[in-house]
Formats: structure tokens, sequence, C-alpha cells
């Protein structure tokens, strides 16, 4: 999902969880979001929800917040799913105790625990005099929800959403788990999120209800919404107010998008008018061929390549980021002078700094593979770069970057080695150590470091350095590897500019020679 790691620590601020609904047929969502929405302590001051917007926020006495997806069914959970927008924080699963386990039930655990999302499980209706709500936690059981009262470590809750019973315990239940989580977002950047709802209104145009992930959205920001964009000209809340401004967790609708985007596409906020349309016109433009043709799809290098050879255009695009302005413009001027009579290089953005989402939605929608130049994508983009099928190159001699190029419009052999990234590490801590210099505290974040491999250091998503380690230590001891989630201490040889914060690669050098096409 969205979970801001590039972000620094120091700029994550508490936000509020947000929650989906979910369960078989009449076990009673509609009426919880009902009763959970009037526990909203908010609602006297401003008026009551006026409007459906497909979420909301409620306040609870004690001010914290909750973010309720309110959209039917599961199909706006899977939407978002299958377009990689895990907007969903924690499900309540809503079990009605007089039917127990059915089979959207398991269908919503299986979503759940596909997405990763705990869940939290609501017995409802139990002011039924048939209401069995042991039946109901043994039966969870065979689908391996086990609840704390069967020393498992899912939280349930017997509500009546009907007599409005059990709220504040199912509150409290979700104000526990969003503390387990951690939920924490940066506000001070530009907002990115995911599309919840969206229609054409008669009086205003094109409306659709967003949920911020990080960043703060504004009135005037420009955004990009799957294949629309436009100015935001209002924020409305549930309550119908305008807002000026909506915060990581706040749900919001927004006016002034030129058309309606996807439920389940992400938005983000973009730097001017211009990037937007390119962005917009590009992926319209991709949508239209998706809808033409069974092709579609990826953007690595060979795949693009195929498709040229296929509608006969002319130009070969691509997208590039380098670790400095002059290497960015290098590389482009290089690149656009490659080429025959059949295809030539076109850079359709080339620019300074690491590899994020926008730039992964601009090569996606332009069919563009990112040639990255002593410089990383970001976790996020990484994952987007998967999802979408957008391949990254990682090159660290500009020599490299135009063979490559070359040999793939001459339809030669893909380079003979080629890097694998297998591990990456934070630096929690940076130690002075009388005689050995300085030394990191790690945390592997990611795959595994060894001791033998190839090391870089990242600051900003930018290579400050390559080479080796020179220890790498858990606890007192030397040790060959070391996996994700485990802390060591490394040190490099011949190096010592670390910090607090920077990023350790690691990589093995692998032999491969494929013929392309
Ligand atoms: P959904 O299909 O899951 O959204 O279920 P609804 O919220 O529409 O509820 C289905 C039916 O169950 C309605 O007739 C509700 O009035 C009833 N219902 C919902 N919650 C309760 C409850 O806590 N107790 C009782 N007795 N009935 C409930």
């Amino acid at each position: 999902g969205f979970i801001a790691e590039d972000d620094p620590e120091e700029s994550q601020v508490t936000r509020a969880p947000v929650i989906a609904v979910m369960g078989h047929v009449d076990h009673g969502k509609t009426s919880l979001l009902d009763a959970l929405r009037a526990t909203d302590v908010a609602a006297g001051e401003a008026g009551g929800i006026t409007q459906h917007i497909g979420a909301y926020q409620v306040q609870l006495k004690g001010g914290e917040k909750i973010t309720f997806l309110d959209t039917p069914g599961h199909a706006a959970f899977s939407a978002m799913r299958s377009r990689g927008a895990e907007a969903t924080d924690i499900v309540i699963l809503v079990v009605a105790a007089d039917d127990s386990v059915k089979p959207q039930t398991i269908e919503a655990i299986h979503h759940a625990k596909a997405a990763g999302t705990p869940i939290i499980v609501a017995v409802n209706k139990c002011d039924k005099p048939d209401a069995n709500p042991q039946k109901v936690l043994t039966d969870l059981l065979q689908h391996e929800i086990v609840v704390e009262a069967m020393s498992g470590d899912v939280q349930s809750v017997n509500v009546s959403a009907k007599k409005r019973e059990g709220l504040d315990e199912l509150t409290e239940a979700i104000n526990l788990q969003a503390e387990l989580l951690d939920l924490k977002a940066n506000p001070d950047r530009a907002a990115e999120g995911v599309v919840i709802e969206s229609q054409v209104d008669k009086g205003r145009g094109p409306v659709a209800t967003v949920l911020v992930r990080r960043g703060t959205l504004k009135r005037g920001d420009i955004v990009v919404a799957g294949s629309q964009w436009g100015r935001v000209r209002a924020l409305v809340n549930e309550r119908g107010q305008q807002l000026e401004s909506a915060a990581p967790s706040v749900p919001a609708e927004i006016l002034g998008l030129a058309g309606a985007p996807e439920p389940g596409e992400v938005f983000a906020v973009v730097e001017n008018e211009a990037r937007a349309r390119e962005i917009a016109d590009y992926r319209q433009r991709k949508e239209r061929q998706a809808a033409g043709s069974v092709s579609g799809g990826g953007a690595s290098l060979e795949q693009m390549m195929a498709r040229l050879k296929q509608d006969q255009t002319q130009e070969m695009p691509l997208l590039v980021k380098a670790d400095v302005q002059g290497s960015a413009e290098a590389i482009k001027q290089s690149l656009e002078k490659l080429g025959n009579d059949e295809v030539r290089a076109r850079v359709v953005h080339a620019a300074p700094g690491g590899v994020n989402e926008s730039d992964v939605l601009l090569a996606k929608s332009s069919g563009a593979p990112v040639f990255a130049f002593n410089v990383r994508a970001n976790k996020q983009a990484r994952e987007l770069a998967e999802r979408e099928g957008v391949e990254i190159r990682y090159y660290s001699v500009i020599y490299d970057v135009l063979d490559d190029v070359k040999n793939t419009m001459e339809g030669m052999l893909a380079p003979e080695k080629r890097e694998n990234f297998i591990g990456y590490a934070e630096i929690l801590e940076v130690f002075n150590i009388t005689k050995v210099g300085k030394v990191a505290g790690c945390r592997v974040t990611e795959g595994v470091v060894k001791r033998g491999c190839g090391v870089r250091l990242l600051r900003n998503d930018t290579v400050l350095h390559e080479g080796h380690l020179k220890t790498l230590k858990r606890f007192k001891d030397e040790v060959p590897e070391v996996r994700a989630g485990t802390e060591c201490g490394m040190a490099f040889e011949n190096y010592d500019d670390l910090q607090k914060g920077d990023q350790i690669e690691c990589f093995e050098v692998v032999e491969i020679a494929r013929k392309l096409d």
C-alpha cells in the first residue's frame, strides 16, 4: 500500500485507521455502519452526514478518529485490490449470531487474508433470542480465524447494530488494532491516495470521492486520477461542507476533474498542468489501445520492441532518472542520437532524483522502460512497477545505458551480465568504535544481506558509494548472511560516510545470455 517509508520518520504523524466492513448479505453491514456513524461526537456541532460519498470519518469521545469505507459489498474492496490500491487498514468482519459463517463470510476472510489486512470480528444481532455467538467463534476456527477467547490473536466483539450495543467495545477494538499497526503518514507533501467512488453529476460535473493516504490534498491542487486530471475546484466532505484541504485518512469529494476515474484507481498531485495532461493523455491512449487489442500491457525493453515492430512505430520511448541534472541531460542527448531508419529513441522524461511513483505511472502510460542511472526506485515505486509490469534498469556506467539500448534496437543479445538486488538494509544508528571506525547498526528490510556480495550506500535514493563489506555481525559474531527483519552491524571497506536513515543495497552479479525477440 501507501506505507510512506520514503518519508522521513520525523515527518510521520499518526493518522486515522481506514476500516472496511465486510460479511455475508443481511448479516448487518449497513446497519452497523449506520450505528457507528451515529457515534460521531463531531456530528452535533457540525451537523450529521448529509450525503453518501463512499466513506466517512467519525470522531470518538476520546478525540480519536476512524474512517469507514461505506461502499456496498466486497466489490469496491476487490476493485481497489486488483488495482493495487490497498486503502483498507482493518477489516471488520460482520457475522450474524443467528446465522453464523456463510459463503460471503468466507470470501471476506479470503480477501482480507490475501491483502494481509487484520480482521476484527463483529458478532452482530446478539439481541436476537436465537443468537449463538459461541457457535460463530467455533465456526470461524475452520477458516483460521482464532479469536482471543480461543487463545488466538483476532479481536472479537459481540454487538447489536439494531440496539446499538457493543459499539464502544468495537471502536475500542479498532483503536487498539490501529495502535498496533502504528499507522502514520507524512501530511507535508504532495497528496496521494485512492479513488473510492465516482460519478458524473448533473450540476457539478465529474465528482470523485478520494481517500488521502499521504500528504495533504488542497483546493487548487492539480491531480491525476486514473486517466483523468484536473484542478481541484472544490473539496467537500460527507456533511456537505467545503474543505480547504484533506489530510491523510480524510475522505473527500473532489470537483474539477475532466471525467470520472474508476474506483480503485490511484490519484496523485502533480507539479503542473502539462505533467498532468501528459500522464492522463498517455493513460487514455493506453486504455483505447487496450480496448482494441489483446496485447496491451507491460513496459519492458523487450515488450516495447515487440510492440514497436507490431505497430511500426518509429519511436522507442524511454524514461531516464539520474543522480544529477548533468548526467540526466547527457544520457538523454546520447540516447536520442541512437537509432536507425526503423527506430529512434525518444526520451519521454529525463530528470535528476530517485525513481518515484509518478515516474512509474508515466513510464507505464508511455510504454517506456525506466533507466535509472546511479539512483534507485523507492519502495512504493518498485512495488508499483512490479504490479504494472514496468521495467526499471539500473546502471552506474553511461556507456552501459547506451549499449543496452543500441543492442536492443538491433535485436542483439541482452547484456550478459546482470545485477540482482538480493537485499536492502536500513541504517538505524551509527557507532564510532575505536580502531574499527564507523559501524552501522542496521535492520535488514528486504531479502538477505550477504557478507561477500557487492554493496552500495544509498542516501535519498542516490548511490553514494559502491564497494564491499568489511564486517557483517549479529551481536558479537561475524556471520555469512542476515535475513529480512533482523538487526545486524555492518562496516564498509574503505568508506565510512554513514548516516542514520541511509539504505544499504546488496547485489550479486549473475551471468545471463538470452536472445531477444
Ligand atoms: P447487510 O446486507 O449486511 O448490509 O445487512 P443489513 O444492515 O441490511 O441488515 C439486514 C437485516 O438485518 C435488516 O433487516 C436489519 O434490520 C437486520 N439487522 C441488522 N442488524 C441487526 C441487529 O443487530 N439485530 C437485529 N435483530 N437485526 C438486525
